[in-house]
C-alpha cells in the first residue's frame, strides 16, 4: 500500500468525491459540486493542486468551474468530452503525476463515450468513476453493452489486490440485485451481509478489492456457468457468447 491517503467526500445523496492528499496538496476525483469540497479543504488545511474527471456527467463534473475560479487548480479529464475543455486532456494510455504518484489512464467506454479511469500500480488503486461499482457497473448510456463489456474486461485483467474507488454508493442495491442472478453465491451472501453492517454504522462500502468483485459481482462474471444457468432458466438468454450473457444481466437490471 502507498503513501497517498485517500478519503471520500459526499455530494448529493449517493456520490463520492474522492480526495486525494499527502497532508499538504490535494486533488480531488469527480466534483460534481464545489461545496464539500471547498469545506472538506479548509476543515483539513489542504491546497486543491488538481481536479480528475472520469467522464462528462454533471454529477461528476459540477464543481469543476467554481474549483478552478477559487483555487486555480488544474484540470485533467477525457479528451473529445461534451464536460471539457480540460487544461490537460487524456486518452489511453497517458500518464498522470499526483503527488508524485503515477496514474495511468484507461479508456473504459460504455456508460458513456468519453470514460475514463484512473490506475496507480504501485498504490493498488483505481478511480474508475461510473464504470465499475461494487457489485454492480454503470448503466450503458451511450456506448454498446459488447463496449461496457471489453471496458470492465479491461478492469478484470488488473491485480486482484487492486481496491476500486467509484463514485457511487450503489452497493446493497447492487449486490441485492446480484443474489437474484446468483442465489446460491455464498462469498455474495458473506459480502452482503458486511456491506448490510457498514451501511448501518454509516460506512462506505467503498472501496471494494478488485478479485473479491470477481466472485460475486454479475457485471464480472459473464463467463460463469451460474450466472449463465439463471439466464437460461429465466428464458434471458438464447446465445452463450460472453456478450449475450453480459447483456442479458445489463437488461436483466435495467428492469430490476
Ligand atoms: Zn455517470
Ligand atoms: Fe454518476
Amino acid at each position: 500500500m502507498g503513501s497517498l491517503t485517500i478519503s471520500p467526500i459526499h455530494a448529493f445523496s449517493d456520490n463520492y468525491i474522492w480526495l486525494i492528499h499527502d497532508e499538504r496538496e490535494a486533488y480531488v476525483v469527480d466534483p460534481g459540486d464545489a461545496v464539500p469540497v471547498l469545506a472538506t479543504l479548509e476543515q483539513s488545511q489542504l491546497t486543491l493542486s488538481g481536479i480528475l474527471i472520469t467522464h462528462h456527467h454533471y454529477d461528476h463534473t459540477g464543481g469543476v468551474a467554481q474549483l478552478k475560479n477559487s483555487t486555480g487548480c488544474e484540470t485533467w479529464g477525457p479528451e473529445n468530452s461534451p464536460g471539457g475543455p480540460y487544461d490537460h486532456t487524456l486518452h489511453e494510455g497517458a500518464d498522470v503525476n499526483v503527488l508524485g504518484v503515477e496514474f495511468s489512464v484507461l479508456a473504459v467506454p460504455g456508460h458513456t463515450l468519453d470514460h475514463i479511469a484512473f490506475y496507480s500500480e504501485s498504490e493498488e488503486v483505481i478511480f474508475c468513476g461510473d464504470t465499475l461499482f461494487v457489485g454492480g457497473c454503470g448503466r450503458v448510456f451511450e456506448g454498446s453493452p459488447p463496449q461496457m463489456r471489453q471496458s470492465l474486461e479491461k478492469l478484470r485483467q488488473l491485480p486482484p489486490q487492486t481496491r476500486i474507488f467509484c463514485a457511487h454508493e450503489y452497493t446493497l442495491a447492487n449486490l441485492h440485485f446480484a443474489r437474484l442472478v446468483e442465489p446460491s453465491n455464498q462469498r455474495l451472501e458473506a459480502f452482503l451481509e458486511h456491506c448490510e453492517q457498514r451501511r448501518r454504522d454509516s460506512l462506505p462500502t467503498v472501496p471494494s478489492l478488485l478479485g473479491a468483485e470477481c466472485e460475486y459481482n454479475p457485471f464480472l462474471r459473464w463467463d460463469s456457468p451460474a450466472v449463465r444457468a439463471t439466464l437460461k432458466e429465466r428464458g434471458r438468454l438464447d446465445d452463450d457468447t460472453y456478450d449475450a450473457v453480459f447483456t442479458a444481466v445489463r437488461e436483466w437490471k435495467n428492469q430490476a
